[in-house]
């Protein structure tokens, strides 16, 4: 496919600018490789090789929406724009609910690489980025995952935490019943796991030692006394100081690891909303994702206690993904010419 829009891109020198869509992402970028792709992005980011100022989110006073957008630079990787919608009743209008493109740019010269279609990256990267962290803090043996929420994340979380741990048993909620009857379905098609669907949040959890949370709730779908001793718990979906979906217990009882603090405290509800109670202060962040990942904190102190990784997302995710997608793009000449 080429696109022409009355005029063309390489007059402008934008010769090698080619678009990725989601069905090029996905045969290009597995999720073992983007586990691997966010261990060198943290790995990056605790360097100091990483240069992105704080995420700019609009969130639409008329409506439930959001736009955000993510600007980054990265020696090694070059630069990168994310610009998203995040509509989270879209599933109604048969549309994705986060919509929106990375722009790549190399680091030489910055001329623009790739378009390259973001859902898809942020479906694989957030669900990589919780496989590392499950990989980091998760005690070793068997799983009984728990998936709070069914839509995209869930999908893409069930892949990555098979990628890490061996699986044995999948248990589900989510708020409407069809869509959890419709996910576990696709969870016995696509990981050879048998998944249950439970009436409530609290009968998911039981016995569950690795939980992900994947879901728009604004209010708290995790009790701490529903949680097994020893658990890993990914929490993803809440990303503003007013939602969360952990309860203020949890929190408190949990060694909380973040991808980025900077981020955590101005973002996260469920860090939040406990700090303005007065349980916890900003010392109860044990670390951030890079620290585990070169070794200089500690994870883990024993296997009884619960850990917590609180999920935003970063630029840096999405300029490595697209980095790693590109390469192999160019390499196996996938993509199409926009000219
Ligand atoms: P989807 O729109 O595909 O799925 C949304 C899920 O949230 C559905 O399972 C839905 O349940 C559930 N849900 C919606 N509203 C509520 C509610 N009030 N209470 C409980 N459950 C609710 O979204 P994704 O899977 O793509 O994303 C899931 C969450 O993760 C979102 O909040 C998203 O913003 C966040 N996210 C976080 C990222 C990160 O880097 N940390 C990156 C990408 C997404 P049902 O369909 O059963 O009604």
């Amino acid at each position: 496919m080429s696109l022409c829009l009355g005029g063309s891109f390489s007059d402008l020198g934008l010769s090698k600018l080619v678009y990725l869509s989601r069905d090029n992402v996905e045969a290009l970028l597995d999720m073992p490789a983007c586990i691997d792709s966010m261990r060198s992005a943290f790995q990056a980011v605790a360097s100091g090789n990483v240069q992105a100022p704080q995420r700019t989110i609009i969130r639409m006073a008329d409506r439930p929406g959001a736009f955000g957008s993510m600007p980054i630079y990265s020696p090694g990787f070059g630069s990168a724009a994310k610009v998203m919608t995040i509509y989270p009743e879209n599933h109604d209008a048969g549309l994705a609910s986060h919509q929106g493109f990375i722009l790549l740019f190399a680091e030489d010269h910055g001329e623009p690489l790739a378009l390259i279609e973001a859902g898809s990256v942020t479906e694989l990267r957030t669900a990589a980025v919780s496989g590392l962290a499950t990989d980091l803090l998760a005690n070793p043996g068997e799983v009984t995952l728990c998936i709070l929420g069914s839509g995209v994340q869930a999908r893409s979380h069930v892949k990555a935490i098979q990628c890490v741990r061996d699986v044995t048993r999948v248990q589900v909620w989510s708020r409407t019943r069809g869509h959890a009857d419709r996910f576990v379905d696709w969870v016995s098609d696509n990981s050879g796991l048998h998944a249950t669907v439970y009436e409530s949040p609290e009968g998911a959890l039981a016995g569950a030692n690795i939980v992900c949370t994947v879901t728009a709730a604004k209010e708290p779908i995790v009790e701490a006394d529903w949680l097994r001793e020893g658990c890993h718990l990914n929490a993803v979906g809440a990303f503003i100081p007013t939602a969360r979906e952990l309860d203020t217990e949890t929190i408190r009882r949990a060694r909380l690891f973040v991808d980025s603090r900077g981020s955590a405290v101005i973002e996260a509800g469920d860090f939040l909303i406990p700090k303005g109670e007065g349980v916890i202060d900003e010392d109860h962040i044990v670390a951030e994702l890079s620290e585990l990942v070169t070794g200089k904190v500690v994870g883990r102190q024993s296997a009884e206690e619960l850990t917590v990784f609180k999920s935003l997302g970063m630029a840096v995710e999405d300029l490595v993904a697209a980095r790693a997608v590109y390469d192999k793009a160019v390499a196996e000449g996938v993509g199409s010419k926009i000219e």
